[in-house]
């Protein structure tokens, strides 16, 4: 016999097709402070903690809204992946793909565009971690490089920001050699005497931190970002030593030199817009002038009377 019965019927689950009342996505966790945040005042602060000032990460389209003084023009939107290997994981890579597509509305993982700065008309390449974690395929370094020759052709200059867990392993060696594509293109812009902002966000690692992303002339990146080649775990089985506290984050790689800078989301846009008037002023280095206006070869100095 039992001591006690339940009186009180349980309560009925909610019905699975009963919409929930309360809206989504209108509060935001963070996941450093564990601060509730609204999500309107998130949009004003860039998707930055007002608490604790952790950088929750952001969209291709959202980085360039940060980015540009108003609209851009948009190129190569186009380009897709043909899938040259037919290549098969856990699944198709061609089905990989159009889910990705259909989700994110984008063709591949890098919007490029022209548009200014702070008035300053700049060829800026956005990546985009939500697609196939930002890897960099045959259309990412095609989309690319040919952000940089249009920068070339018009005498701009050129901003990409990282956010990439490295090549895309479904293009096999074809991934690979983007990085010497781009870093060749670099190379021509370099020439052509204009400069090269490369801005590395959480995550930037893989082949595109040791490619393009580390060529900058001025390198800068967001607070504690993971910057990398190797997980910490391959490279700690590798030379069987304890890494070091808050290694591969953007405050150690300033601190080593492998960074020039560590700035804020929010003053972001203004710090880029100060190197590029700096690299582009007449009174500037010699090197970000224009080839046309580089000074005549020294002459010997002319005889003293
Ligand atoms: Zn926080």
């Amino acid at each position: 016999m039992a001591w006690f019965k339940k009186v009180r019927k349980p309560i009925e689950p909610l019905a699975k097709n009963q919409p929930s009342r309360v809206p989504e996505g209108l509060w935001v966790k963070c996941p450093s402070c564990g601060e509730v945040i609204y999500n309107k005042d998130l949009a004003s602060t860039l998707n930055v903690c007002p608490k604790c000032a952790h950088h929750l990460r952001i969209g291709a389209v959202e980085r360039l809204r940060m980015l540009f003084d108003a609209d851009w023009v948009e190129y190569d939107t186009n380009l897709q992946s043909t899938d040259p290997l037919k290549f098969i994981d856990t699944k198709p890579y061609r089905t990989r793909l159009d889910a990705t597509i259909a989700s994110t509305g984008m063709r591949d993982a890098v919007i490029c565009a022209t548009g200014r700065i702070d008035g300053i008309e700049t060829s800026v390449a956005a990546m985009e971690y939500t697609f196939i974690g930002g890897s960099m395929g045959v259309v990412v370094g095609e989309k690319i490089t040919r952000a940089i020759e249009r920068a070339i052709d018009g005498r701009l200059p050129v901003v990409i920001v990282s956010s990439s867990g490295g090549a895309r392993m479904m293009e096999g060696a074809l991934s690979l050699m983007q990085m010497a594509k781009i870093s060749a293109a670099l190379a021509r812009l370099d020439r052509a005497r204009l400069p090269y902002i490369s801005v590395l966000t959480d995550p930037t690692t893989g082949g595109v931190t040791a490619s393009f992303a580390m060529l900058g002339d001025v390198n800068i990146a967001e607070p504690k970002a993971l910057i990398g080649f190797a997980g910490p775990r391959v490279i700690e089985q590798t030379i069987r030593q304890k890494l070091p506290e808050g290694f591969q984050r953007s405050e150690f790689l300033l601190e080593h030199g492998m960074l020039d800078l560590v700035v804020d989301r929010r003053e972001m846009k203004a710090a880029i817009a100060r190197v590029l008037r700096f690299a582009l002023a007449e009174d500037g280095p010699a090197r970000a002038r224009p080839a046309a206006a580089s000074p005549a070869p020294p002459q010997p100095p002319a005889p003293q009377p």
